[in-house]
């Protein structure tokens, strides 16, 4: 695309400053100049509808969560090493959307040092030191979490210790998912064993983001999570993409699943936008951790961090949005079900405001047709981007404040674009 000349001087100032750590969203990047709910608006004056973002989860600047960070900003901010009443207040209401065995929490900034952290503890718990992971998956972007991050390898194979399944995708192991899944978890356990490493615990994104989205069926989970405790290793879900209501069936993706994990992982939408994560655990796991460690974050569990948190978890409540989230996603995966009779879709899949769309054919996966697609929403208005190994599935992971409205004009547009 022939870029705008403003466009091409900042793309290019960015290219200068930011060298190879670059990545620019769209063959025609946008410049953001404010949002307000579903939208973004850029510097071309128009609004763009947000169906990419799962970090404003209760909708772009939120006026409670903008009002309660501004009014924390004003009255003070440090560190966690005091006594101040927001945090706690933040910290039970939280831990009120847990199973009561899960009742400690561990604030920190983000999805990553979250995860780095439940990987210690795993590790500390079970006495191994062997992870099992999905092929695509993402946890984020510590030396440690990096190596149980197979999306994020350019080249190279994962380290010993860090073992591979496939997603539990239905085209894979046909109608058992829940069996096909917890075999490949029950082999690569094996496999590691006989290579001497201990099994210390399986990581698994609850809807299964960055290898495609795999929701169904509920409860798909629990032979896998038996497998992993039978073999003596502990569960982490990782909720940073499913959490916070976002697949309609109550706050977390692991209750759909009926399972219990050692570990939660969280993130992402906690701040609405303001770097907020956290871990939740059983405190004899976070007992025999700081028995071993001591863990001080310094911007994390802040009266700000927290003041910010505690007003998303309002805002979820009041909006209505785990409802809504399951009453739009509805709609919307009847709308796309419909338009995979038309198109080359090979599966429609997901729950509450996280669906996949997976584009191909006989021939095989089909990412030119999502690549397409992206970039035409773009034009058209809308924003999304893709998931999975091939780049093939469209991913929709709209704010959870998104209509039916908003809804259809993303497959409305979509279908058009097919055509
Ligand atoms: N886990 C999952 C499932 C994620 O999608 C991400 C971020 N994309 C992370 C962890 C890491 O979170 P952060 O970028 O906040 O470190």
């Amino acid at each position: 695309a022939t870029l705008a000349p403003d466009i091409a001087a900042l793309v290019e100032r960015r290219r200068k400053s930011y060298g190879a750590g670059s990545v620019l969203f769209y063959d025609e990047p946008l410049k953001i100049v404010r949002a307000e709910g579903a939208y973004l608006y850029a510097s071309d004056g128009r609004g763009y509808l947000d169906f990419y973002n799962n970090v404003p989860t209760v909708g772009h600047c939120h006026p409670k969560v903008v009002e309660a960070v501004q009014r924390q900003v004003g009255a003070f901010n440090i560190h966690s090493r005091y006594l101040f009443d927001i945090s706690h207040d933040y910290a039970e209401k939280l831990l009120a959307t847990f199973p009561p065995a899960l009742s400690n929490l561990v604030l920190t900034c983000t999805g990553s040092e979250s995860n780095d952290l439940a990987l210690r503890m795993a590790k500390r718990i079970s006495g191994g030191s062997g992870f099992v992971v999905t092929r695509t998956a993402y946890h984020g972007n510590t030396a440690t979490v990096t190596e149980v991050s197979p999306s994020s390898y350019k080249r190279g194979a994962p380290p010993p210790h860090v073992r591979l399944v496939p997603p539990p995708d239905p085209a894979l192991f046909g109608n058992d998912v829940a069996q096909g899944f917890a075999d490949a978890v029950a082999d690569a356990i094996a496999a590691m064993e006989a290579d001497g490493i201990k099994f210390a615990g399986l990581l698994v994104d609850t809807i299964f983001s960055s290898d495609g989205v795999y929701a169904d069926p509920p409860g798909f989970l629990k032979a896998a999570v038996e497998v992993a405790h039978k073999a003596g290793g502990l569960f982490i879900a990782d909720e940073v993409q499913p959490g916070f209501g976002r697949t309609g069936a109550g706050m977390w993706g692991f209750s759909r699943h009926g399972v219990m994990p050692d570990i939660v992982t969280m993130g992402k939408p906690m701040g609405n936008g303001y770097p907020i994560a956290g871990v939740v655990t059983r405190p004899e796991i976070l007992t025999a951790f700081c028995d071993d460690f001591g863990y001080f974050n310094t911007f994390a569990a802040s009266p700000l961090a927290t003041a910010a948190a505690l007003a998303v978890l309002e805002a979820i409540e009041e909006d209505g949005l785990i409802a809504n989230a399951a009453s739009v996603g509805r709609h919307l995966m009847a709308r796309l079900k419909h338009l995979q009779a038309k198109a080359p879709i090979t599966a429609v899949r997901g729950a509450g405001l996280y669906l996949g769309v997976e584009f191909g054919d006989e021939q095989g996966p089909a990412p030119e047709i999502a690549k397409g697609l992206i970039n035409g929403l773009r034009q058209r208005g809308i924003l999304i981007g893709a998931a999975g190994q091939y780049g093939n599935v469209l991913k929709i992971r709209p704010p959870l404040c998104v209509t039916t409205v908003h809804a259809d004009e993303l497959v409305d547009a979509m279908a058009d674009l097919l055509a």
